[in-house]
Parts: structure tokens; C-alpha cells; sequence
């Protein structure tokens, strides 16, 4: 826990967040800026600043962490028309918030290559 940083502080329900699902390792949550008419963030619990600091320890909880996301696409019923899983790392990415999350992002279509 890192007492500075927001999703850190958002795991532990100390700052605000509509949570659509909790365990006791991962949580996920709807963006609050939706860049599409699905927008969810899936965090690790843990504090992990990007995938630039992810070791083998961390290899279960990243796999836990995608699992999670196609549960909730499942949930949603977003197998059919699709979805797409991000992960920013680092500044050409535009990677806004130093806590490794997830973003499912689905309802509509995604241009490839992105922007
Ligand atoms: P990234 O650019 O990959 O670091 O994405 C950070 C995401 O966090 C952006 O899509 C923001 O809209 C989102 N975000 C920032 N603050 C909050 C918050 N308090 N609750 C939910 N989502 C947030
Ligand atoms: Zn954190």
C-alpha cells in the first residue's frame, strides 16, 4: 500500500470508485474519463507501478488479473462483438497513473494500429 498513490488508495476503499468487483487480490472499476461505453480498470491490490516492475513472483496475480477481465467481458456479453485488454507502460504510452492496472475497454469498434 502506497499511501500516494490513488489506485493504492482506491484497493482499500479510501478514495472513491465504482467497484463492480473485489477479491482479495484484484479489484476492478469503471474508468472515471470512459474512452468507450465499456471502460473498466482491473488492479492488482498490490502496489506495482507499471509492467516495468513485475517480477516472476508476480506471474499468478497477472494471470489472475487477465482472468478477471474475461469474466467480466463474459459477464457483460462482450464475447461476441469483442473487447480490447490495455496496458500503458511508461510515457510514449501515455501511462497517466503509476499503479498497474488493466483497462477492458468494449461497445464499439477500435481502430488498429492505435493512435
Ligand atoms: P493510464 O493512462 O493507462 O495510466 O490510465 C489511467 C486511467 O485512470 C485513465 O483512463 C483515467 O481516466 C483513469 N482514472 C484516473 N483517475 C481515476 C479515478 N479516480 N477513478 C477511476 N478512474 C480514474
Ligand atoms: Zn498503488
Amino acid at each position: 500500500m502506497n499511501g500516494d498513490c490513488l489506485f493504492c488508495l482506491i484497493s482499500q476503499r479510501q478514495a472513491p470508485a465504482e467497484v463492480v468487483f473485489e477479491d482479495d487480490k484484484v479489484m476492478a472499476f469503471k474508468d472515471i474519463n470512459p474512452k468507450a461505453p465499456v471502460h473498466l480498470l482491473i488492479i492488482p491490490k498490490k502496489h506495482i507501478s507499471s509492467l516495468n516492475d513485475i517480477s516472476e513472483k508476480d506471474k499468478e496475480l497477472l494471470g489472475h488479473l487477465i482472468l478477471i477481465a474475461t469474466h467480466l467481458a463474459q459477464e457483460k456479453n462482450l464475447k461476441e462483438t469483442g473487447y480490447r485488454l490495455v496496458i500503458n507502460t511508461g510515457p510514449h504510452s501515455g501511462q497517466q497513473i503509476f499503479h498497474l492496472h488493466l483497462h477492458l475497454l468494449a461497445g464499439r469498434h477500435f481502430s488498429w494500429p492505435p493512435g
